[in-house]
């Protein structure tokens, strides 16, 4: 090979090297300026804001919806002008007002229980009788224990129904509220399941629909006390008294905002994670911390000033916790747009280290997904990419559509700890790892929003049925009315 001819070929192996690595280089670059601008940008500040500012926000409260118009006008300040307020609507609305409760024989002291959320308040003066234990929830049993439960207050022994699994468990449990009320129950009293007495807000039934009785979680030592003392053959009395403000069918409002792509605008991604909390602590790590990383992502991706060739959407969804409402309502009115969404971004597991994505049991997009993992999110973020199928947080609704769904997978070692809890406060939330899964998540939307191909096909509805399936995950779903196999 003579000098000129190598020179030739090395300019030309040089000119084909650089073209193949320029849009990469690029992209890292743009994504690069992206995650500084979040590590270093006020999303802290939202977070208190949101938290300490509106408390705990129910689902369908004032707190709520004022978190609401506050995200909006949010939204707004970061220069995006397609911002939009779209309401569903819930059977019922419903905020706590205080319970109390007391043993008052064979002992006479107070028992540690708050009202079960979507649960009427007791009628004035209260409810007392003894105490029954019921531990077998199908209506058969109930039915033929009514002599015994009629005029008494029922205590839920759980322990053999959630051994068959908590999702066969659900519905059964959910079911039994209102054969017992025919029994003639006068109240229901459901042990939590943690030390101390400690409380984890929940509801009783799927889809904000009110519970037929009024129940109490009661904390676990209390409830270990009533137990002993039934099996020491004492009859146990309580009094429960409880009130709770309903207000009906109520609309509950979704936040939504949207940067237009530069090429194919009708394209979209959608970042997304609930607004609304439970009322016990102020929904810090669930899920003020989630709800302050998709504003954070508008944020830094509107400061860029430079959109992606599809557009991204950004939702706060009311009603996650009674049953993902709010993004199951999206799914359904947006249904003939799903087509175009390319792919759901969900952060709704705490504000714990970033691992990494959740893939819904689709190794079509682990494959998809690694190469963002491997190099733009490589400095902030684990490269874990799980198979783990979930229908616990707002891609729910959009996987049952074939949408490709991710769900932020971060470290939730400590999360438990405050979940559900008067404990979920702005105080629990490490600023560092916070602004590390917010990075990762305005990262990731950017680069699959940027991407000249979407990053994978939709799955038809038998492939979606396969993997519920496989998860265990169709029995239930069918019977809360969202899955029709
Ligand atoms: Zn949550």
């Amino acid at each position: 090979m003579n000098s000129r001819r190598a020179l030739a070929t090395a300019l030309v192996i040089f000119l084909v090297l650089t073209c193949a690595a320029q849009p990469a280089d690029d992209l890292q670059q743009t994504t690069d300026r992206l995650a500084s601008s979040v590590l270093l940008g006020p999303s802290m500040t939202t977070l208190r804001e949101l938290t300490d500012g509106f408390g705990g926000r129910l689902t369908g409260s004032p707190a709520y919806q004022a978190a609401a118009e506050w995200a909006a006008a949010k939204f707004g300040s970061f220069g995006i002008h397609s911002v939009r307020l779209e309401s569903f609507e819930i059977p019922n609305g419903w905020q706590r007002r205080w319970a109390h409760g007391e043993m008052v024989a064979p002992l006479v002291r107070p028992l540690h229980l708050e009202s079960v959320g979507w649960t009427p308040s007791t009628p004035e003066g209260g409810i007392q009788g003894e105490v029954v234990v019921i531990d077998d929830f199908s209506a058969d049993h109930i039915k033929a224990q009514a002599a015994q439960i009629n005029g008494h207050v029922v205590l839920l022994d759980t322990s053999k129904l959630f051994a068959q699994g908590v999702w066969k468990a659900l519905p059964v449990l959910s079911a039994s509220y209102a054969y017992l009320k025919d029994a003639g129950a006068l109240g229901i009293l459901q042990p939590d399941r943690e030390k101390d007495n400690v409380l984890n807000a929940h509801d009783a039934l799927w889809g904000a629909k009110m519970s037929p009785l009024p129940a109490f979680q009661l904390g676990l030592e209390d409830s270990k006390l009533i137990r002993r003392l039934l099996d020491a053959r004492q009859s146990v009395s309580v009094k429960l008294e409880a009130q709770n403000k309903t207000s009906g069918a109520t609309a509950v409002n979704n936040v939504i905002a949207e940067i237009r792509g530069t090429e194919h605008p009708e394209e979209w991604i959608l970042i997304g994670a609930h607004l609304d909390s439970w009322d016990f602590g102020t929904g810090a790590q669930d899920n003020g911390a989630g709800a302050a990383m998709v504003l954070e992502a508008a944020r830094a991706i509107a400061a860029l000033g430079q959109p992606p060739r599809r557009s991204i959407r950004f939702a706060l969804w009311g009603g996650e916790e009674q049953g993902l409402l709010g993004s199951f309502a999206y799914t359904q009115a947006h249904a003939t747009e799903l087509e175009k969404c390319v792919a759901v971004l969900n952060t709704d597991n705490g504000a714990g280290h970033p691992k990494g994505w959740k893939v819904e049991g689709r190794k079509d997009l682990m494959e998809a997904m690694a190469p963002i993992s491997n190099t733009l999110l490589k400095a902030l973020s684990g490269d874990d990419l799980s198979m783990e199928v979930t229908y616990d947080t707002d891609h729910g609704p959009f996987l049952l559509k074939g949408v490709p769904a991710f769900d932020l997978e971060v470290d939730m070692s400590h999360y438990m700890e405050i979940h559900h809890k008067s404990s979920d406060t702005f105080d629990k939330v490490d600023a560092l790892n916070f602004k590390a899964d917010a990075a990762v998540v305005a990262v990731t939307a950017y680069a699959i929003a940027e991407d000249a191909r979407p990053i994978a096909p939709h799955l038809d509805h038998a492939a979606v049925g396969e993997i519920l399936k496989k998860a265990g995950l169709d029995e239930f779903l069918k019977s809360v009315g969202v899955w029709n196999p």
